[in-house]
This record gives C-alpha cells, sequence and structure tokens, in this order.
C-alpha cells in the first residue's frame, strides 16, 4: 500500500469574523480530505493578532512563528481589532509582518464571479470575467513600513523601494501563472500595472518586465498605468488575463477588482513564496459584523481550495488537486440558483447558512 504523506497546516484565527470564518473552513477541509489514499493534513491552532497582542503583549509569538515556518501551509483568517493598537497608534497587523518574515512576495488575487450572486457591474460580459491581480508585497511602497522619516510639524517621508531580484522573481511568476492558464485555454496574457511615466522607481520596474518577458514569446504583454487601470478594470474588466503591480497598487485594486464580483467576502487570496505560503481571504476582520452571524465564509472556503490546489501541485499529490478543484466547484454549485443570498449581498443567509450548502454540494459531488 502506497505511503500515507502527513502534510501540516498552520491556522491562525486571528480576529473579529476570522474566528468564525476560519472554522467552517478547517471543517470543510477536514471533510474533503478525509479517506484520501495519499494524504492527510494534520492542523495546529496557533495564536496571533489582535487579541492575542492584547492578552499577552505579543501579536505574533516567537513560537507561532516557528511552527508556521515549518508547516506546509499557514490558512490565516483575519487580524486586527480597531480598538487594540500598539502604541505608536497604528493597528495590529501580523499578517504583513508574515509576508516579510517569511518573503512572500507574490499576492494571488484571483477574480470570478460566482453564479447565482448579482455584481454591481450592469454588461452582461461579467460572466467573463476571470483575471488573478498578482500584488509584489514585500518591497514597493510599503518597503520602509514603520520607518517612516518624520520631521516634524514639515514633513513625514516613506520610501518606494524595487528591486532587480524582488522584481525579477514577481515577474516570472507572473509569467509562469499565465503559462499554465494559458494551457487550460485562458489568452495567456500578462499586463503590468505602473505609474512609469513620473516615477524612476516604476520606469524601473517596466525595465525589468520587459527584460522577463523575452524569457516568455508565447505570452502577451501589456504595460497600464494605474490610474487608466482603475478605470479600464470597471470599463472591461474581461479583458483581463494575469496582472501584476506593485505593493501599494496591488493593496487599492484587490479592493476594485472584489467589488467587481460583488464583495470581499467572496474573494481568496493567496501569499507565495518560495518555501511558505499563507492562505487568507481578501478581507480585514469586519469588526461591524463580528459576533452576529452574518460573515461570508465563501471567501475563506475559497482561500482553503486554493490551498489544496497549491499542496497538490507542490507535492505532486493529484488527489489534492482534484480536492481543491472539486472545492471551487461545490461553492459554484451552492450558489447557482440564487436561493443563497450572503448578506453581504442583501440576502439572509449567513456563515453557517453558506458553509451548510457548500457541504451539501461537496457531498452529492463525490458521492
Ligand atoms: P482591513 O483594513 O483589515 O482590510 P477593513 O476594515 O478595511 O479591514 P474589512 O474588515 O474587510 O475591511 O471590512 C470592510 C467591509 O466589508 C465591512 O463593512 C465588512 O462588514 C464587510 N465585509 C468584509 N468581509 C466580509 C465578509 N466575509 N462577509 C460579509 N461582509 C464582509
Amino acid at each position: 500500500m502506497q505511503n500515507k504523506k502527513e502534510l501540516k497546516i498552520a491556522v491562525m484565527l486571528g480576529d473579529g469574523i476570522g474566528l468564525e470564518v476560519t472554522p467552517v473552513c478547517v471543517e470543510l477541509l477536514q471533510k474533503i480530505v478525509q479517506g484520501m489514499d495519499s494524504v492527510s493534513l494534520a492542523f495546529e491552532e496557533l495564536p496571533s493578532g489582535a487579541a492575542c497582542y492584547r492578552d499577552t503583549g505579543e501579536s505574533l509569538p516567537a513560537h507561532t512563528l516557528e511552527r508556521a515556518r515549518k508547516s506546509d501551509a499557514i490558512l490565516l483568517g483575519a487580524m486586527g481589532l480597531p480598538d487594540v493598537r500598539y502604541p505608536d497608534g497604528t493597528e495590529i497587523v501580523p499578517q504583513i509582518e508574515i509576508r516579510e518574515i517569511l518573503g512572500l512576495f507574490a499576492g494571488v488575487r484571483p477574480i470570478r464571479p460566482l453564479p447565482g450572486l448579482p455584481v454591481p457591474l450592469a454588461s452582461p460580459r461579467t460572466a467573463e470575467i476571470d483575471f488573478v491581480l498578482i500584488r509584489e508585497q514585500t518591497e514597493g511602497l510599503f518597503a520602509e513600513r514603520g520607518k517612516t522619516l518624520f520631521e516634524r510639524p514639515e514633513r513625514a517621508t516613506d520610501v518606494l523601494r524595487i528591486t532587480r531580484e524582488g522584481s525579477e522573481r514577481l515577474f516570472r511568476f507572473s509569467f509562469d501563472l499565465a503559462c499554465e492558464r494559458k494551457a487550460a485555454g485562458f489568452p495567456g496574457k500578462v499586463t503590468l500595472i505602473d505609474k512609469a511615466n513620473v516615477l524612476g522607481t516604476m520606469a524601473f520596474f517596466r525595465e525589468i518586465f520587459d527584460e522577463v518577458a523575452e524569457d516568455y514569446p508565447g505570452i502577451v504583454t501589456e504595460r497600464c498605468y494605474v490610474d487608466a487601470m482603475a478605470m479600464n478594470m470597471v470599463k472591461r474588466p474581461w479583458d483581463y488575463d494575469v496582472m501584476v503591480s506593485e505593493n501599494m497598487f496591488g493593496d487599492i485594486l484587490s479592493d476594485l477588482a472584489a467589488a467587481l464580483v460583488g464583495g470581499l467576502g467572496v474573494a481568496p487570496s493567496a501569499d507565495i513564496g518560495a518555501d511558505n505560503a499563507v492562505f487568507q481571504p481578501c478581507h480585514g476582520t469586519a469588526p461591524d459584523i463580528m459576533g452576529t452571524g452574518k460573515a461570508n465564509p465563501t471567501a475563506m472556503i475559497l482561500s482553503g481550495a486554493m490551498m489544496l490546489e497549491w499542496l497538490g501541485n507542490r507535492h505532486r499529490l493529484p488527489e489534492l488537486s482534484t480536492a481543491g478543484r472539486q472545492l471551487h466547484q461545490a461553492v459554484d454549485r451552492a450558489f447557482a440558483d440564487g436561493a443563497l443570498l450572503p448578506f453581504e449581498f442583501g440576502g439572509q443567509c449567513g456563515t453557517q447558512a453558506i458553509a451548510d450548502r457548500v457541504a451539501q454540494e461537496l457531498d452529492a459531488l463525490r458521492s
């Protein structure tokens, strides 16, 4: 009999609705891997976040970081609470520290409307929207985060840093993804988002993009200024395949992109590095709805599906990749008839109702 591989999943529930959407995702993941021949998943819950800081004085304890580093993947809810802050007044955001410490350079945000859920754009072409926004996450305008040069009361200066190493790995990642998607029937196009007409750093970013592009002759390339992209994303989002941007621009455009498919509650994401990866929804802790049962767990569940597919590819475990695709399918089927309408979309369906329906569809798919 085949040796069964055990993969370790570090789970950080975090704060706010992270505590509500993460457990339902873990339950679905446990259900889907149950009985697999080639692999099992061992989940380990690790303390971190704003409540952890309030209770222990640490937002990312050394033990948590160490266990997370040694895990095969990290599943993260959301972190931060408005009334819990560091002494300098800034919010508790260990998820950003994790990206920096573990070198999770590529923020992967797939954008695709779910059948059955309303979207804000009226065009019939919205069903065609299917792109992935890749956000650089270790440098750019966040490079010197926490080290702002204050010259009070006159000035405050932040630094935008672009490095060749950081940009090359980002662009290679984006082009490789475009190649994979092309093999699956997508156009095979990478769009660079920058501000090369104004900032030298961005002209340098574009220069490196052009160099890397030469190694991928089968992929079409485009370059677009970030302001124009904000408009194009609303006017013709169906024209894009893979997009890649600097940290801050990607941060802003991610929320715009999530809005195209209805909201943050259906927008999953992954933060990928060479040795580690975090899978988490695009949304934050949503303090305005925490504890009400209204949080939409879909983004978290889809992030879990991305984790299964990523682990499946990385460890050559087709059973896991198939499970990831099935979880995506189960989510699509759950919403398809339009009856499962989350609170976020003006409906009456909360966290548990959505999780139950996805579990039901999963059972139907696997029976
Ligand atoms: P952060 O700065 O951590 O990203 P934020 O305050 O900008 O957080 P969110 O916490 O994501 O943003 O919340 C933004 C809005 O979206 C809130 O009104 C929140 O209730 C809503 N929201 C976010 N996630 C969900 C979800 N999963 N289900 C329903 N509504 C959500």
